[in-house]
């Protein structure tokens, strides 16, 4: 492709130190930089758990505000824990935002994922509203790759492949329930909003809010800290990503 063979040649005269310079800043190097992917090659997974420290988030559970019900933070670094597992047994190197209680801004999530140059970056939220899964795509147009991608945008040069990472996640989590019983049906939706993390972010990015199951009549049948409802919607999850690298490595 011309644009990357331009890129490239930029790439080779003025070298990683001009990039590190202008990444530090307002703007970030586009994703093109990167080698391509080979199907030998570990892919790199971006796991962005959202809030920690004093950004709690929402009060997770049957009685929101009650003492045993879980802050969102918790449940987004565990389900951050456990998909890195999984991602990691199917040889995938993964990076976690923040691995521990701790806050972070959106630049800051921004800055470590661009860092790494990932394949994909998920974004983790969990809420009392609606039912199973809530995908997000950023709803910025999309845009070709340019020299340099205005920081704060630069999630539009990629919006394109989040869109197809989007609907990758969404037909594994469709697929999961599958099995002939409808209770294990994952109702999943995919719509595009004002990200303001990922809409920094260079790597094809997609919020994954996790929200209860419920019956036809609106009860909860599992809680969003249910470790069996989160098992499913994590193979899912994974098995999104590694339709995903093989099409990258086939690309
Ligand atoms: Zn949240």
């Amino acid at each position: 492709m011309p644009g990357v063979r331009l890129w490239q040649s930029v790439w080779r005269r003025v070298g990683p130190v001009a990039c590190l310079a202008v990444c530090a800043g307002f703007w970030t190097c586009p994703k093109a930089a990167a080698q391509p992917p080979t199907a030998l090659q570990h892919t790199t997974i971006v796991l962005d758990a959202a809030h920690g420290g004093e950004d709690l988030g929402a009060a997770l559970g049957s009685v929101p505000g009650a003492e045993a019900a879980a802050p969102e933070k918790v449940v987004t670094l565990a389900l951050s824990q456990r998909l890195r597992a999984l991602l990691t047994a199917r040889g995938f190197a993964v990076v976690e935002t923040r691995q521990g209680d701790v806050a972070m801004d959106e630049d800051a999530r921004a800055t470590a994922s661009n860092r790494v140059r990932a394949e994909a970056c998920l974004v983790l939220h969990a809420t009392n509203a609606g039912s199973g899964v809530h995908l997000f795509v950023s709803s910025l147009a999309p845009m070709p790759t340019q020299l340099l991608m205005p920081w704060k945008t630069a999630q539009a040069a990629q919006v394109t492949n989040s869109l197809k990472l989007g609907n990758a996640i969404h037909a594994a989590l469709s697929a999961a329930g599958r099995d002939g019983d409808l209770a294990l049906t994952i109702p999943t939706t995919l719509g595009r909003t004002t990200l303001p993390g990922i809409d920094s972010m260079s790597c094809p990015a997609v919020a994954v809010e996790l929200a209860p199951l419920r019956d036809k009549d609106g009860k909860v049948t599992s809680e969003v800290t249910d470790a069996d409802y989160q098992t499913r919607v994590l193979n899912a999850l994974a098995a999104a990503l590694l339709e995903w690298r093989s099409e990258a490595g086939a690309a």
